[in-house]
């Protein structure tokens, strides 16, 4: 079975570098999604209050003989000290775990300004031992600078958009000085990357498919990647990636589809959805 190498994090811990991603994954059909993707190797899931599906992420994950990464997220609504702590607690219930590897802030929403509260509560569930390592997610670089400033606690994570078409060369500087590992949610560009032929032409030298070609760009970039599929039949193809490398020349013609209008969902400037 695929074995996935592991990241160090700042906090000493270590996470998969490649996790199965469920966000849009229906609810009811979850726990068989996780099932099927805990057979094919996968040893990490990233779930969110926000997706609606911790408890079949939870059922499936309980079941394993094996450690699985898991990964939930604060929703907006839930910003603030003690309303952290009091989602983070459902979180678990859902899930139906004693313990978490990694809790993320889903986005800053610099409308409400709570951040720092809530990264307060985080610091404050990882010194009580309920949850691992502690992160953030869509964060930008003042953002990242603020809880830093004013907490002395640096996130082990910060999960952003990136995929070939944007790649947040500004953001990756900051995460590389302060020992931050980039994670990429919609590594695939939601599936859009995949028709690139610039991409097709590098999967067919390596004899490998489009997506395959993208998480291993990922892979050899150093990054931590979450690719999603509800389809039962592309998460074997997904996590195939570690019979081969991209070469130098494939590497920098990756590099060189970033674009400054590539970006894929919200603005974490004004993204306030939960709070509006
Ligand atoms: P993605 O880039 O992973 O694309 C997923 C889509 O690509 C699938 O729905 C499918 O249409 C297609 N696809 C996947 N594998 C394929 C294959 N082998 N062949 C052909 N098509 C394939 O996009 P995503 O789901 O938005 O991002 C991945 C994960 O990142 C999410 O599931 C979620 O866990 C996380 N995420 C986080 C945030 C955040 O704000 N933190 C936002 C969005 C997503």
């Amino acid at each position: 079975m695929t074995q996935v190498p592991q990241q160090l994090l700042n906090d000493g811990r270590t996470i998969p570098q490649l996790g199965l991603g469920v966000y849009q994954t229906p609810p009811a059909e979850t726990e068989t999604i996780v099932r099927a993707a805990l057979d094919a190797g996968y040893r990490y899931v990233d779930t969110a209050m926000f997706y609606r599906n911790e408890e079949g992420v939870g059922a499936a994950v309980r079941d394993c003989p094996d450690w699985v990464f898991v990964t939930t997220k604060l929703w907006n609504a839930d910003q603030g000290y003690d309303r952290t702590l009091a989602a983070f607690d459902e979180s678990m219930q859902r899930l139906g775990l004693d313990e978490l590897d990694l809790f993320l802030i889903h986005w800053p929403v610099p409308k409400i300004d709570r951040f720092v509260e809530s990264w307060k509560a985080m610091i404050r569930l990882r010194e009580e031992g309920r949850v691992r390592s502690i992160g953030v997610s869509n964060f930008r670089v003042e953002d990242l600078q603020r809880i830093i400033d004013e907490t002395g606690v640096t996130p082990a994570t910060n999960q952003i958009v990136l995929h070939p078409g944007f790649q947040q060369r500004e953001l990756r500087a900051f995460h590389e000085r302060h020992g931050i590992v980039t994670t990429c949610w919609a590594p695939l560009g939601q599936g859009e990357a995949l028709r690139d032929p610039v991409i097709g032409r590098i999967a067919e030298k390596h004899g490998k498919t489009p997506a395959q070609t993208i998480i291993r760009w990922h892979i050899d970039s150093g990054f931590n990647v979450i690719p999603k599929t509800a389809s039962v039949g592309r998460l074997p193809e997904n996590i195939d990636v570690f019979d081969f490398q991209l070469d130098h020349e494939d590497m920098r013609t990756i590099e060189a589809l970033d674009r400054s209008d590539g970006r894929i969902g919200s603005d974490p400037a004004t993204m306030a959805m939960g709070v509006e």
